[in-house]
């Protein structure tokens, strides 16, 4: 079994985005520039964005956090949008996920000029990912590609298994794995609450994507010898051994599933520092398309 270090593989992807804007940076260029949204006091969401911003800071990227209180309107969630839409010294912008019960994902994503929609969840981001046209593909499945790039993990006509059919992680990946380009050019089965006959599904596939929010779903018996694993499932467990009062369990069983697998990622260390590095390339390249 080869471990899939996402925390080795981001740490590289880091080091040549610092060395690229060391370079912007003597050419007299500005940094790429990351804006993010954060509505709310949500623990799992403030620590995704302060995370993003503090990598954005050690690779030498502007960043901006724009914090607001739950009782935010839409409409001003909007206006703020539409000011980085139009601030020229924006490259990319994000909005941490979930928002308010009272505030549409939807229009939020759709108000996110096309050019700085670095979490590519905007439909014309979406659609240009599904007719194979370069654009900004959702961070976390980016990032899962990237992993697999690095460690010349061969997908070409494999069967790949994905659980979980969401718009930012499972529908992205399913696509992206079948597409003709490598990584990729997989056979892809894609799975969700509704699947009845899941373990016989799994049984088959050379590539396992859980994404599903299931802490441990993914048991040995589920899995075939020599499977890849990718395991994108972050929850928050109770663990009073902790000093934060939790601890991080992904999708996967990873003691048992480790042992029959060739390939495998952790949790933490695995998808997570993936996902940042993903966004980091497309904030990367939100800059470069405007040069
Ligand atoms: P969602 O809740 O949006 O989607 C979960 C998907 O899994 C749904 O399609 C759901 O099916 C399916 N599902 C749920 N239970 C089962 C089950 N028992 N059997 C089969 N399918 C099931 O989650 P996300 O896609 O946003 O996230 C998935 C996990 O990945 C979470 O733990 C999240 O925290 C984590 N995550 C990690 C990231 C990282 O950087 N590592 C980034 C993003 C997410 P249905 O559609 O039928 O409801």
């Amino acid at each position: 079994m080869q471990l899939l270090d996402g925390k080795l593989a981001a740490q590289a992807i880091k080091e040549d985005l610092h060395q690229k804007t060391s370079t912007l940076l003597q050419q007299g260029k500005r940094a790429p520039h990351l804006a993010a949204i954060l509505v709310g006091t949500d623990g799992a969401s403030e620590t995704y964005v302060a995370s993003k911003v503090k990598t954005c800071a050690e690779i030498g990227f502007e960043s901006t956090l724009k914090r607001f209180p739950s009782t935010i309107t839409e409409e001003e969630l909007l206006q703020e949008i539409d000011e980085l839409n139009n601030n020229d010294a924006v490259d990319g912008i994000l909005v941490q996920l979930p928002l308010p019960k009272h505030i549409s994902d939807d229009k939020v994503i759709n108000k996110i000029n096309p050019a700085k929609d670095v979490d590519g969840f905007h439909p014309v981001s979406v659609g240009n990912m599904v007719s194979g046209t370069p654009t900004f593909i959702p961070a976390t499945p980016y990032g899962i590609l990237l992993l697999l790039k690095q460690y010349n993990v061969e997908t070409s006509g494999k069967h790949a298994v994905v659980i979980g059919r969401s718009h930012i992680v499972g529908t992205p990946m399913s696509i992206l794995l079948s597409r003709k380009s490598n990584p990729g050019n997989c056979t892809v089965t894609i799975c969700h609450s509704a699947t009845t006959n899941l373990k016989e599904i799994c049984l088959q596939g050379d590539i396992i994507v859980a994404a599903l929010g299931q802490p441990e779903f993914l048991t040995a018996d589920m899995v075939k010898d020599g499977a890849v694993i990718i395991d994108v499932g972050i929850t928050r467990v109770a663990d009073a051994s902790k000093k934060s009062g939790f601890a991080l369990k992904g999708d996967v069983k990873f003691d048992e599933v480790s042992v029959k697998s060739s390939y495998i990622t952790p949790v933490p260390g695995g998808v997570g520092p993936m996902t940042i590095a993903g966004l980091l390339m497309n904030t990367y390249n939100a800059y470069m398309n405007k040069q």
